[in-house]
């Protein structure tokens, strides 16, 4: 069986729903599909939380209109029959009514997960009616059922694939299966969610615990670009990928990806397909386990990152001294992304700045501490192996002109990675796409 994984923008409207609804029935075959919620939903649903954390329910309740109004709308562009426009009408009744609950009493503890998960939700049984509208033998799991994370909040793998099995089971016989991305439960049995765009991970790993053929990741764009399209011009869809070269690509900010998304399909050995849904037919890309020698495949950039030095001379010859250091990040939950030492001084960088405050005052105790905030880091992915001469040169060479605070190679065969400013990314990608790729 093939998964399917529509995003926000694939499924943002009512001509996009029905669009959707003619590619997975396309091939008559069994299909499991995994639906974002709606674009602009999920970030409607985190205001309306936000209104409601800082107790100004009418700050709420406007959000909530609005939601209701543009999504009463599609009730008559999407459904034919009166049957389903009452159907679907009642659901979404019941759904907004949910939401304005939260409003009517603010000394309840409101729950923002359970706000959060009701875009995917109401998406999928949109879609779900009107598939059954169209005669198609469809059936929506409700992805609280079966998609779990542990104690950790790591998805647990044997959980999913045990309920997923047992829910198949007993609804053998159907066309389309259709889930929601991106929400779950946690260990206590909790509305939960897999981070923003985690739709793609759930796609993946209902992929690896069905043992799928192939999973497909379809949304706006042709496949992984050469380049940040957002950023850079001229961008190419890239053909194929290894799933590290993937990895890599899509923790270091290539978004069309969720950074964990490719870990259980490589796990599993199972080929992950980007593809547009605005252009069905266009090839997309193809992630797989097939490594193409001696190529630099893409580049990608990710922000808001901030570097810390410590610099002391207890650290020359000292065993344990990067432990201690390391230890502090680990005390706040903190992951370090990039790393550079010398005898005298260790560089990090982290993304999620939350705790910098304690931790630059902690690391305080064992050398002199500076901070750059605004950095980015850019990444140049492919077959990087240190026996491919000269790939290294070629990527520093490229950006020669810009100030570089840190360089990363070696870490895995797969990147280089380059710590400059913020306000050089675009010039970085710009000239890497020029040297590397024209
Ligand atoms: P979805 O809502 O379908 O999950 P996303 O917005 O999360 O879609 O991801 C698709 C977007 O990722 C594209 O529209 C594109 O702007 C962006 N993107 C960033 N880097 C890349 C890249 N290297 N290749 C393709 N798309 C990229
Ligand atoms: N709807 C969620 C988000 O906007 C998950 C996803 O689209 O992947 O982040
Ligand atoms: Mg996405």
């Amino acid at each position: 069986m093939k998964v399917m994984k529509f995003g926000g923008t694939s499924v943002g409207t009512p001509e996009r729903m029905k669009g959707v609804s003619e590619l997975i029935t396309r091939s008559g075959e069994p299909t499991f599909v995994v639906l974002s919620a709606m674009s602009g939903t999920t970030n409607s649903l985190i205001e309306i939380s936000n209104y409601l954390y800082k107790k100004n329910p009418e700050g709420a309740n406007e959000i909530i209109n609005n939601l209701e109004r543009k999504y009463l709308t599609y009730i008559d562009e999407l459904y034919s029959t009166d049957e389903y426009k009452e159907k679907t009408h009642e659901f979404l009744n019941g759904e907004f009514n949910y939401l304005r609950s939260f409003t009517k009493d603010l000394f309840t503890s409101f729950e923002e997960k359970n706000i959060i998960a009701q875009g995917e939700i109401m998406s999928t049984n949109m879609v779900v009616n009107y598939l059954q509208e169209q005669g198609v033998n469809a059936i929506l799991l409700s992805a609280l059922d079966f998609m779990r994370t542990d104690k950790n909040a790591e998805p647990d793998s044997s959980y999913i694939k045990q309920k997923l099995t047992a829910i198949m089971k007993e609804n053998e016989g159907r066309q389309i299966y259709i889930t929601q991305g991106f929400i779950c439960r946690n260990a206590y049995g909790e509305v939960d969610n897999l981070q923003r765009g985690g739709s793609d991970y759930t796609a993946s790993l209902i992929g690896a615990a069905m043992i799928a053929d192939e999973i497909q990741i379809w949304t706006d764009i042709d496949g992984m670009h050469n380049n940040d399209p957002r950023v850079v011009d001229k961008t190419e869809a890239v053909r194929q990928l290894n799933f590290e070269e993937a990895s890599e690509l899509a923790y270091f900010g290539a978004k069309i990806l969720h950074p964990t998304c490719v870990q259980p399909a490589k796990y599993a050995g199972i080929p992950v397909r980007l593809k547009n849904t605005m252009e069905p037919d266009a090839e997309g890309t193809i992630i797989n386990n097939v490594l193409v020698r001696g190529k630099i495949k893409a580049v990608a950039a990710k922000d808001n990152i901030t570097a810390i030095k410590v610099k002391s001379s207890r650290m020359l010859g000292a065993s344990g001294f990067l432990r201690k250091v390391f230890e502090i990040f680990e005390s706040y939950q903190t992951s370090i992304d990039m790393v550079a030492t010398s005898e005298v001084g260790v560089s990090m960088t982290i993304e999620n700045g939350v705790h910098l405050t304690e931790i630059v005052d902690e690391l305080k105790q064992y050398g002199t501490v500076t901070v750059d905030s605004n950095m980015c880091i850019v990444c140049v992915v492919g077959d990087l192996d240190w026996n491919n001469l000269g790939f290294e040169t070629i990527a520093a060479e490229a950006i020669k002109d810009i100030p570089v605070r840190m360089i990363s190679y070696g870490g895995s065969n797969y990147n280089i990675s380059f710590l400059i400013r913020e306000s050089d990314k675009k010039r970085a990608l710009q000239s890497l796409s020029a040297v590397l790729f024209n």
